[in-house]
């Protein structure tokens, strides 16, 4: 009996020792790459964010959600740091995403910047020159006499976000009040997760904004 034992733990010891290992680099089925010393959870984290992207654009396009990530995105790479200049918690080049603290919604704003690099930057021109007024007229967030006028300076929820920010569940991870937040660019990125989200508040601002995104989004994403 204990041989058998033996024998049957033998074989599984052999077949662990042949499966094929996890690769590094394909995580998964989607374009992603990790680079760094990840703990499980935060790749789990990353790959939230990915896969609400992905759902959202497939929402769209009606793609399954990994081929509308591939196309749009194409090859994303994460790199994970122990810190970042400026104290930030992720950072976005190109299609190159460095993480310090790996959060889904953080995560989804950091790929806001790259859907915008892989438009060539329409999303953040479109911003800039198309302020987003609702139906009565009133603006809501773009750029006003010349200056980039986020929110209309306007806080939560009067401003279309459930909060401003307040941590990894915040609806907004770069707002206005912090160094570079209230520009086009880091609005749009914002504006992107609340979109994959669909989280804007159901209110005049909340509606304007997501109408502009929305009659946007269509034409970025099948592009
Ligand atoms: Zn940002």
């Amino acid at each position: 009996m204990k041989r058998l034992i033996l024998i049957a733990l033998l074989c599984v010891f052999i077949l662990s020792a042949f499966s094929p290992l996890p690769s590094v680099t394909q995580k998964s089925k989607y374009n992603v790459n990790f680079v760094g010393h990840w703990k499980k959870s935060e790749r789990a984290a990353v790959m939230t964010g990915v896969e609400q992207v992905a759902k959202a654009l497939s929402r769209v396009t009606g793609e399954p959600p990994v081929q509308a990530f591939n196309r749009v995105f194409g090859k994303v790479t994460f790199r994970k740091v122990t810190s970042l200049s400026g104290g930030w918690f992720a950072r976005t080049s190109g299609r190159t995403i460095w993480v310090h603290r790996a959060y889904p919604r953080l995560i989804v704003h950091e790929l806001g910047h790259v859907f915008s690099y892989v438009r060539r930057s329409d999303p953040e021109r479109q911003l800039y020159k198309d302020p987003i007024r609702d139906p009565e007229g009133r603006f809501i967030t773009g750029s006003r006499n010349g200056h980039y006028d986020r929110n209309g300076g306007r806080k939560a929820p009067r401003n279309g976000y459930k909060s401003d920010y307040s941590g990894a569940n915040g609806y907004q991870q770069h707002p206005r009040n912090t160094p570079f937040g209230n520009t086009a660019t880091e609005d749009w990125g914002d504006i992107f997760m609340n979109w994959v989200y669909q989280s804007f508040v159901n209110n005049r601002a909340g509606k304007a904004i997501n109408r502009w995104t929305s009659e946007h989004m269509n034409g970025w994403i099948k592009k």
